[in-house]
């Protein structure tokens, strides 16, 4: 059930007011939130869409990925709260009933379908950067698509490693049904050095990658025929990144063109 849009409350044609409808706190800086789903809101998993907040009596817009399943009934975000950032200093204070705009068209190219071949997809997320791949591991279609399913996930403190039940709940789930894929989950600290999960790792993603330490985990290699990569969240892991599949030969994906890696920067 959409909010009824009231005179006063029309921002934009292309946008649609919804109402929180749950709002999970993982850590004082990291939170979930809901919202209703307009009839009709299409998104392909993997995709964002612009929210917007009414700040001060002006409204903010943000660009965040959707971490719901595209046949779900209600829209999900994951969000950080960046000190002293205008949109989400208004969104960690937000309530079940608050209302959000949702811009109605979705955008963004990191899903499954641009990928021509491969058997392996490699997720590599650092903090939310997590949230297209939560989407993605929830459309049944990602598991039928490949063999493995590689989900690297690099916070600074192990209590921001979120959505471990979702993740759990997936696997078990794709054994129920027999669906072909593995999914492999890689935990990794940047600055706590504690073993909270048993197989964590620490350091940095480009670090892992570069020193092989990161496939040596998994069991697999990454190379230009298996692999496909998506890489989320924080710009200068992703420009390193970038550089270093491309020293092993891999490419960016461009339209009718192939490649290997899809990137998206949250900043
Ligand atoms: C395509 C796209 C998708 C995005 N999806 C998400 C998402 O799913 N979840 C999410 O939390 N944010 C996401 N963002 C970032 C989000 O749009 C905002 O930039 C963020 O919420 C901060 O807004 P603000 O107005 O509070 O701060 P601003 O005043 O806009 O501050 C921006 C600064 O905050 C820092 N910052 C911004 N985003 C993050 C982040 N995610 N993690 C750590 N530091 C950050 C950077 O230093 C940046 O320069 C996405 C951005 C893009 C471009």
């Amino acid at each position: 059930m959409s909010v009824e849009t009231g005179p006063n409350d029309k921002v934009s044609d292309k946008a649609t007011k919804e109402a929180v409808i749950s709002v999970q706190r993982w850590t004082d800086k990291l939170l979930t939130f809901r919202t209703t789903r307009a009839p009709g809101y299409q998104f392909v998993a993997g995709q964002f869409a612009r929210l917007g907040l009414m700040v001060n009596g002006e409204m903010v817009w943000r660009a965040y990925s959707i971490t719901s399943a595209s046949g779900d009934d209600f829209l999900e975000y994951y969000a950080i709260i960046v000190p002293g950032g205008a949109f989400t200093t208004a969104l960690a204070q937000i309530a079940e009933g608050d209302p959000v705009w949702v811009e109605k068209l979705s955008y963004g190219f990191m899903t499954a379908d641009r990928f021509a071949d491969g058997s392996d997809l490699w997720m590599l997320a650092t903090g939310t950067g997590l949230g297209p791949f939560v989407s993605l591991l929830q459309e049944r279609s990602t598991w039928e698509r490949f063999r493995h399913l590689v989900l690297v996930h690099c916070v600074r403190q192990a209590d921001e490693l979120t959505y471990q039940d979702k993740f759990a709940a997936l696997q078990e789930q794709a054994a129920t049904l027999g669906l072909p894929a593995t999914l492999h989950l890689v935990r990794v600290t940047t600055r706590d050095t504690a073993m909270t999960y048993p197989d964590q790792m620490h350091g940095r993603i480009t670090t892992l990658l570069q020193d092989g330490s990161l496939e040596r985990q998994v069991g697999l290699a990454i190379d230009i025929n298996s692999s496909r990569l998506m890489v989320c969240g924080n710009p200068d892991m992703i420009t390193e990144t970038r550089e270093l599949l491309r020293q092993r030969g891999l490419g960016p994906c461009r339209r009718n063109a192939g490649g290997q890696f899809i990137t998206e920067d949250y900043w």
